[in-house]
């Protein structure tokens, strides 16, 4: 199951981002899976937490976005989803294309860590709005 070794690496790139942002802990990790990336959804959630156990991440859940598949049609002139992953033709004109432009991916996009003194632990960088109004 090669779900696990995906878990374990993410994993390791969302305790090393923590650790960077100087996290004690992790809430939740958000990932985008591609409908073509070759990962089946169940088991990669079941391997997360087996990935987990043991690390800052223990306790967190994994939040997946599923991207469809999109190809570009040239007939069409845009970037069509794909009905069937199986079948690499524009819905709309039934031309062939194998142009994918969306499909592929397997990323980490950002994670929810807990802050030491941070009631919230909101941590999306950049937006940290501290009451500072003077008088
Ligand atoms: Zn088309």
């Amino acid at each position: 199951m090669h779900e696990l070794s995906i878990a374990y690496s993410v994993v390791e790139i969302a305790t090393q981002s923590a650790v960077e942002a100087g996290a004690t802990r992790v809430k939740s990790v958000h990932v985008r899976l591609g409908a073509l990336a070759g990962v089946v959804r169940g088991a990669l959630e079941f391997s997360y937490e087996i990935a987990c156990a043991g690390t800052m991440l223990e306790g967190s859940s994994l939040v997946v976005t599923e991207l469809p598949a999109r190809v570009y049609c040239a007939v069409c002139g845009i970037e069509v989803e794909l009905e069937s992953v199986q079948l690499f033709c524009c819905p709309r004109c039934d031309t062939p294309s194998g142009d994918l432009r969306q499909g592929r991916e397997l990323d980490v996009e950002y994670i929810e860590v807990d802050l030491p003194g941070d009631e919230h632990g909101n941590t999306s960088a950049g937006d940290t709005k501290r009451n500072s109004e003077q008088e």
